[in-house]
């Protein structure tokens, strides 16, 4: 059943849990979140990476949030939409436009005072339209390079604070020693500025940089405000290798109508990854 993610979020911080929010490429990566959701009766978020349509062009914006919404609709699950780090107000309205009721706002490489006034002015715009924004305070930096131990770069939580008062935003993504993409070594999440950010807010905390963070360190943190959860790069990572065990298990010279049956073959094989992620980490 196709939920904003507003009343998604709510339902995770009355669980005191989090929900997934899986970046999706593609028909076939949303698909198998639905059908994973649907099966394990966990909510879930279907998100959009903006440069997966402007840049890598594997999705249309209209018709990833139309076909998202269509999914959505075959099943009893809440299914949410939510469209990952933009960082203009013209380009986040026009993922407005396109039907992202959910997107993300994030001026986290800008001072604070430009960050909360980029941030303020897409709420006011984004809230006229019914449509709920996260913002990003700290900055949630790049794995590859161990960001996620710069404590330069940690959400200060003063800082949380005024920005949440300031902007309106209804999430807040917080850098707490995690980063994105490939961890060069097991990362260590900050718990004690997760509990002082979580004392001075009152919005679902968000948690970026899913993978390769540790389950239980995840558990502990989704039961310290963090009610939202991104998770990319492992996912992408177990697409790329169920179409390897495909290109190997047929062959294109032998039969070349045998790639229509790629999607569902990709979806098999993705399935049970995303189903254990839901049913490990997710208690709605
Ligand atoms: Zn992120």
């Amino acid at each position: 059943m196709y939920t904003h993610v507003k009343d998604i979020l709510r339902m995770a911080k009355e669980s005191n849990t989090s929900v997934i929010a899986f970046i999706c490429m593609d028909y076939v990566m949303a698909r198998t979140v639905v059908c994973a959701a649907e099966k394990t009766n966990t909510p879930a978020l279907v998100m959009l990476y903006p440069e997966h349509v402007t840049i890598q062009k594997t999705t249309g914006l209209k018709g990833y949030a139309e076909s998202v919404k269509e999914l959505a609709a075959q099943v009893k699950v809440p299914i949410g939409l939510h469209q990952d780090h933009d960082y203009t107000y013209e380009s986040i309205m026009r993922a407005v436009d396109a039907g992202f009721e959910s997107v993300m706002m994030d001026g986290s490489m800008h001072s604070l005072e430009e960050n909360i006034a980029m941030t303020k002015r897409v709420v006011a715009a984004a809230h006229a339209r019914g449509v709920c924004v996260e913002g990003e305070i700290g900055h949630v930096g790049t794995a590859a390079v161990a960001d996620n131990k710069n404590e330069d770069l940690f959400t200060k939580p003063d800082a949380a604070a005024l920005f949440c008062r300031e902007t309106g935003v209804d999430s807040l993504a917080v850098s707490i020693g995690n980063a994105h993409g490939e961890y060069k070594e097991t990362p260590h999440l900050d718990i004690e500025r997760l509990d002082a950010i979580h004392a001075v807010t009152d919005v679902p905390l968000v948690l970026h940089g899913g993978s390769g963070i540790p389950d239980d360190q995840l558990l502990i943190a989704f039961s310290h405000g963090v009610n939202k959860f991104n998770l990319g790069t492992d996912f992408l990572r177990n697409y790329f290798k169920a179409v390897q065990d495909y290109s190997r298990e047929f062959d294109a010279v032998q039969d070349p109508v045998k790639i229509i049956n790629m999607p569902e073959y990709v979806q098999a094989k993705l399935q049970p990854w995303v189903e254990n992620r839901m049913k490990t980490l997710c208690r709605f």
